[in-house]
């Protein structure tokens, strides 16, 4: 089965017992101050749980285009990494608004993952929330699950909240006791089972969770009842798909394949060769055109603020991969038509909005490869002298000068074993801001204004000016 043709059976399956299938919501959440971006399946019904808000449905089944890339789930430093982690995923979801709770909840995705997709039984393991007796007894005298398959998890460290078997969508928001799936990839791959100290591994692949939303937590950290018990769950089709096609990496299932390929012909048409089809940065650069291309169709342009700096950031980090290869010329943004090709379908606003994506990426790209090249040099003589870290300065430098995202630099130097000295570079961060601060005020107060046109920003050394007067400078 496609990747397409296994989200269609996901939807189907929920349909027939009564779901309503509700179209996905953009990346970028309405009006919600507390999200970046949409992190779960959940966000759009955010309202429903907490009783705010009536739906003709008490079931509903999405297939949600989900940002992992800051805030509370950010898996950006995970990407190129791990077999299983993405920026942009696709997380199925089924749920229940104070409808079915944790009986059928548990048995539908039994029977989706054993009788319709025929996993076999043995493979699968579970985790359930360690004073959660009653999914536990679900799991394993409705359903079967021995209990050498069951995990209890949570309680850590006496922090009830904190643990992974208690989901929440941020700080602030619905959250509950949840119930996991793992697929055993087998023992030729490194990783141990769910709760074990090398859980992080990638033999046990997590690849759903069922959470019982039953609180809403406010600000002061308390915890209030919702209204009715609820069902959010949360299945990314990379990793079922992964399982499906029998492959162990998300990187293998068709719809990465694919882009994969493009990806490495992008790069080598940019002066990369013939780079290597293997390399981890492929999968970085497939990974991050469809979150940077999602992000744009859904309204972000990349700055350097909030949204649209975590676009930057994603969208740089994406192009120094490619540089990484061999790339001197923008190559990223021809990646647009290869995802429309495998994604249009399933989201239309993808077709829609292909053309302005690969212009704003395109400008973009071109604005980063005016300063990539020093700002690599730059940063390869400072790992050349072999530091302990990366000094705060040159981080800083990079940043302000060349524009290196920080994250971008700590890439750079985690695939050297580095670090970089964040708290040097925090604080030149602090003070530029103060000296800017101050430089508004003074402004203000002499009732100056620049009004001439934005220029690119040369270096500490040299002044821009703009006939007689001194601009503000920015790299962009
Ligand atoms: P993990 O522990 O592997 O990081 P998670 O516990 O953070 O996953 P959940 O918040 O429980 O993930 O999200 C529900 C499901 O969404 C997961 O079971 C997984 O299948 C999928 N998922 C989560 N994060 C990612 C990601 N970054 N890329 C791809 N799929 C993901
Ligand atoms: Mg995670
Ligand atoms: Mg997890
Ligand atoms: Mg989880």
């Amino acid at each position: 089965m496609k990747a397409s043709e296994i989200r269609q059976s996901f939807l189907k399956f929920f349909e027939s017992k009564g779901h309503t299938i509700v179209a996905s919501s953009p990346v970028v959440p309405g009006d919600d101050p507390t999200l970046l971006f949409t992190n779960a399946g959940m966000n759009q019904f955010k309202d429903v749980f907490l009783g705010f808000d009536k739906r003709p449905y008490t079931r509903a089944a999405t297939s949600q285009k989900c940002i992992r890339a800051g805030g509370k789930h950010n898996d950006l430093d995970n990407v190129g990494y791990t077999a299983r982690h993405h920026t942009f995923f696709e997380m199925l979801g089924n749920f229940s608004f104070g409808d079915y709770f944790k009986h059928d909840a548990i048995q539908y995705a039994w029977e989706l993952l054993t009788d319709v997709f025929k996993l076999p039984k043995e493979k699968l393991w579970v985790t359930v929330y360690a004073e959660d007796d009653e999914a536990y007894d679900i799991w394993n005298k409705v359903v079967g699950v021995p209990a050498e398959r069951i995990v209890r998890i949570g309680n850590n460290k006496g922090k009830r909240y904190a643990s992974d078997n208690f989901w929440m969508m941020g700080d602030t928001g619905p959250c509950g006791p949840c119930t996991e799936i793992f697929y055993d990839h087998g023992p030729e791959i490194p990783g141990g089972p769910p709760g074990s100290p090398d859980e992080d591994g990638d033999r046990y692949i997590e690849i759903w969770n069922n959470v019982f939303m039953q609180f809403n937590r406010t600000e002061d950290g308390v915890m209030h009842k919702l209204p009715k018990p609820s069902v959010d769950t949360g299945m990314g089709l990379e990793r079922i798909t992964a399982v499906l096609q029998h492959v162990h990496s998300n990187y293998e299932i068709d719809l990465f394949v694919a882009l994969l390929a493009a990806a490495k012909k992008a790069v080598d048409a940019a002066g990369g060769g013939d780079c290597d089809k293997d390399s981890p940065s492929l999968k970085v650069i497939a990974d991050h055109i469809r979150a940077c291309t999602f992000t744009v169709v859904d309204g972000v342009i990349p700055g350097n603020a909030g949204r649209g700096y975590v676009l930057r950031r994603i969208a740089r980090r994406a192009i120094r991969h490619g540089y990484k290869l061999g790339a001197r010329k923008p190559f990223f943004y021809t990646l647009v038509p290869a995802l429309v090709e495998q994604m249009g379908e399933a989201y239309p606003e993808l077709r829609a909005g292909a053309a302005r994506a690969t212009e704003v990426l395109k400008q973009e790209e071109e604005r980063f490869f005016q300063t990539i090249e020093r700002g690599m040099e730059i940063l390869e003589s400072a790992l050349a002298a072999k530091p302990a870290v990366l000094d705060g300065d040159t981080a800083f430098k990079l940043h302000d000068t060349y524009g290196f995202p920080v994250d971008l630099t700590a890439d750079v130097c985690r695939e050297r074993g580095l670090t970089v000295d964040k708290a040097r570079f925090d604080e030149l961060l602090e003070q530029q801001k103060k000296g800017g601060r101050e430089a508004g005020k003074f402004k203000m107060a002499q009732g100056l204004a620049y009004e001439g046109a934005p220029t690119t920003f040369h270096g500490y050394d040299e002044l821009v000016r703009e006939g007689a007067k001194v601009t503000a400078v920015y790299v962009d």
